[in-house]
């Protein structure tokens, strides 16, 4: 094999290319038609009302949770397996986020697990698809709704996953895209939120650009056309025209992208579940589909995961671990007291998965590769 093979890139073809391109010499690069065009396009594709694109899934979740509301001093629940900027979100508004253990079948958030750690400052979950796995949201909503929580799903994973039938992006109060590289299309660095309920979506797009609105009705008073009013403390979250560009282009192939992000998952089921000392990912009930963003592996306890790791990076195969636990973090032990113990699941997952390669451009020969160093592997 020439070169490392990833575990996830971004495909781009001269379409994209050119669709950038016109761009740069048009005259808009910033904040043009493009954004409100991306925004429709890929809310209609999620069967969401609104879409609120943000310059990153991280700009994106915080614009989410102070949409909802969350202040100083409230506490939302989520899942130790995520990437740092699901908590992170929470955060950055004086929140505390409260982990729960994961199910050790689908290692999304154990649900049953969710009323256990609430408590009267608790306002919102944020249940994450890991690695492309759509939750069992219809039983988090119905825990929510008892006991007055909002739901924001951090689907950074799943873009195009199915949850009975229905592609996710408008069952949850709000729900986050991540448009990263390695997620399933890309503008480069982005996100979008979202939702169905017009006062989040107002309240999205007054965060993204410095809390100002410019809408004469949502005015206190109005000085002339030049007027504006910064009515919340905002920040500069946009996104471009130029990224926006590249995301409409990637949308085009995005189910030609998921369909070969699955194929690749099947051949990893089909060959290496016959290996007793992994364990494969779980597939979705019938009705709902994995999007596959990661192939996350499970090793046997009896396996070296870091010398596994170290043999397979010898061999140029760029395989990752997907994730440290949160909770784990220096800084979420120094702020909130979290430490080593806390989610004995998470923690025993993180010590046993690897994420195989799997992204639309993989060719066959190098899977096979990949297939027969994990087959060979003598550690
Ligand atoms: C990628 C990702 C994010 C953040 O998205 P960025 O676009 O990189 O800011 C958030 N949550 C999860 C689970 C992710 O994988």
């Amino acid at each position: 094999m020439n070169g490392i093979i990833p575990y996830g890139k971004q495909s781009i073809d001269e379409n994209d290319i050119r669709a950038v391109v016109e761009v740069l010499r048009s005259a808009w690069i910033t904040q043009g038609p493009l954004v409100d065009e991306f925004e429709v396009r890929v809310a209609d594709y999620c069967g969401a009302k609104y879409g609120v694109a943000f310059n990153s899934g991280t700009s994106a979740l915080h614009g989410a949770l102070f949409a909802a509301g969350i202040k100083p001093g409230d506490e939302v629940i989520t899942t130790p397996l995520s990437f740092l900027a699901t908590a992170n979100a929470a955060v950055y508004l004086g929140a505390r986020p409260v982990f729960v253990d994961i199910n050790q079948d689908n290692y999304c958030l154990d649900i049953s697990r969710i009323e256990v750690a609430m408590t009267a400052r608790t306002r919102a979950i944020i249940p994450v698809d890991y690695a492309g796995y759509p939750v069992d949201m219809e039983r988090i909503i119905e825990i929510a709704r008892r006991h007055d929580l909002l739901v924001i799903e951090d689907a950074a994973h799943a873009l195009g996953a199915r949850r009975d039938g229905q592609i996710l992006g408008s069952q949850a109060d709000m729900t986050m895209l991540s448009f990263h590289p390695v997620k399933h299309i890309t503008t480069g660095e982005g996100g979008m939120i979202l939702c169905n309920d017009e006062e989040y979506y107002r309240r999205l797009k007054l965060f993204r650009s410095h809390g100002i609105t410019r809408e004469p009705d949502c005015l206190e008073r109005n000085d002339g056309s030049w007027y504006y009013e910064m009515q919340e403390l905002g920040y500069n979250y946009r996104i471009t025209d130029i990224q926006c560009a590249l995301g409409l282009s990637q949308l085009k192939k995005l189910d030609a992208f998921l369909g070969r992000r699955r194929q690749i998952a099947s051949l990893y089921d089909e060959v290496l579940g016959k290996l007793d000392w992994v364990k494969t990912p779980l597939s979705p009930p019938l009705g709902s589909s994995h999007a596959y963003h990661l192939y996350p592996l499970l090793l046997d306890p009896s396996i070296d995961r870091k010398k596994f790791y170290d043999y397979m990076r010898s061999r140029n195969i760029g395989v990752q671990v997907h994730y440290i636990p949160i909770h784990l973090q220096p800084y979420y032990h120094k702020m909130f007291g979290y430490r080593a113990g806390n989610f004995p699941l998470a923690e025993d997952f993180y010590a046993r998965e690897i994420s195989l390669p799997i992204f639309p451009d993989l060719s066959q020969e190098e899977q096979a590769y990949v297939i027969d160093a994990i087959k060979t592997s003598k550690v």
